[in-house]
């Protein structure tokens, strides 16, 4: 890629010298230079390519969101701090009190915290729709919405949704759709390709892949991420030049990473699915899950999170917990170690029965990223720990 990737000009006191670096540089510095004036006005102006502050853009971030929308065949990509920073600015863009969102009932925890408890604050009304109902083009989208999120796989149960119904849907009403593509990667599912608006990472996840960066990211077409862009240098909601770094260098190997991922949580949900231990798993890979179909008609590979339940709640899925090994107990996910989570104790902690029972999360689940590791020691350990 050529431009502020791979050309770095540095006017020091020896003068200019330029150089062509083969790994992306690091901008950090918060302003930039102008030799004149008039190369203000030039940029005031939208005459000019030169950058001015780095809340508005750096060229670090700006070669790591040119990266991400060729990945997700999108126009232009944003990148925000965190994947919560990246959700909040891409509604505060598309949505005015008065203005009704339409979300998945079944979405990540922070995700609904944001609809349910915040938005209405600002005269902006959420309305919770089953998964299985996002499909209904006659009832998803009311005179008032401007929006649909909703995500696919969805955490915990990896309950898939038909992307391109809801995207068609949303298109035939005017109505921006918006998918939390985090679960899935670009690698294994290109929503944007189904008709999707817009896609959202929490990049902090498979795209960085190393669980040493948190970052988020919106993907779509160029005149709606540039409101997006806008909205964002007013909020501030901006990533810092290093960790555009690190998140760049994680991208390199997103493919390899992914392939893995893909086979690995295969070997470990297939194996569980063979032990009395467990009550059910719930992986899109297997044809015993109630989305198997969707998602082998959307996805290219079935990702590396697998969700487990057990007999006797939150004190059996507990001991499991805390008996592993080589799986490390952690939220988050999408790094290249394997972890485990509870989903009543992190992401779905302090909903009500009511949320939960909408989600489908139960006190008895387990929620494995599997990573990079050998898989014969990954299910050693899975059996050990359910001992
Ligand atoms: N979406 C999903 C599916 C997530 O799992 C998360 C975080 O766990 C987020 C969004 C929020 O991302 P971040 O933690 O980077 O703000």
């Amino acid at each position: 890629m050529k431009g502020p990737s791979t050309e770095i000009i540095h006017r020091g006191e020896g003068g200019s010298r330029t150089a062509e670096p083969l790994t992306l540089p690091i901008y950090e510095t918060t302003t930039f230079l102008f030799e004149s004036a008039a190369e203000v006005r030039a940029y005031a102006e939208g005459r000019s390519d030169k950058f001015l502050y780095s809340r508005y853009a750096n060229p670090t971030v700006q070669a790591v969101e040119a990266k991400l929308a060729v990945l997700e065949r999108a126009e232009a990509a944003a990148l925000f701090g965190s994947g919560m920073a990246a959700t909040s600015t891409a509604l505060l863009t598309l949505l005015a009190a008065g203005d009704e969102v339409v979300c998945s009932s079944a979405i990540y925890g922070g995700t609904l915290r944001l609809l349910a408890d915040v938005l209405p604050r600002f005269g902006i009304d959420a309305r919770f729709v089953r998964p299985e109902d996002l499909t209904d083009a006659a009832t998803l989208v009311g005179p008032r919405t401007k929006v649909v999120w909703f995500e696919s796989p969805i955490n915990p149960t990896l309950r898939c949704v038909d992307v391109a119904a809801v995207a068609r849907a949303c298109r035939e009403a005017a109505c921006v759709s918006i998918l939390d593509n985090t679960f899935a990667s670009p690698v294994n599912q290109q929503p944007i390709a189904l008709g999707v608006d817009l896609v959202m990472h929490s990049a902090t996840k498979y795209l960085n892949g190393h669980s040493d960066v948190t970052a988020g990211v919106i993907a779509g077409s160029a005149p709606l991420v540039d409101r997006v862009m806008a909205m964002r240098k007013v909020l501030g909601a901006v990533l810092d030049p290093q960790a555009a770094y690190a998140l760049g260098r994680g991208l390199k190997t997103l493919g390899v990473r992914m392939t893995r991922h893909n086979e690995n949580a295969m070997a470990v949900a297939r194996w569980l699915q063979s032990d009395k231990r467990v009550v059910q798993v719930f992986y899109p890979g297997l044809e015993s899950h109630p989305d198997h179909k969707i998602a082998r008609a959307q996805m290219s590979g079935f990702g590396g999170m697998v969700c487990l339940e057990l007999d006797g709640g939150l004190d059996r899925a507990s001991r499991f917990f805390d008996r592993l090994q080589v799986f490390q107990r952690a939220a988050s996910l999408g790094g290249v170690e394997s972890l485990c989570s509870l989903p009543v104790l992190t992401s779905h902690w302090g909903h009500s029965e009511e949320r939960l029972r909408q989600a489908g999360v139960t006190a008895g689940m387990a929620r494995l990223s599997v990573g990079l590791e050998d898989a014969e020691d990954l299910i050693a350990d899975l059996d050990q720990a359910l001992e």
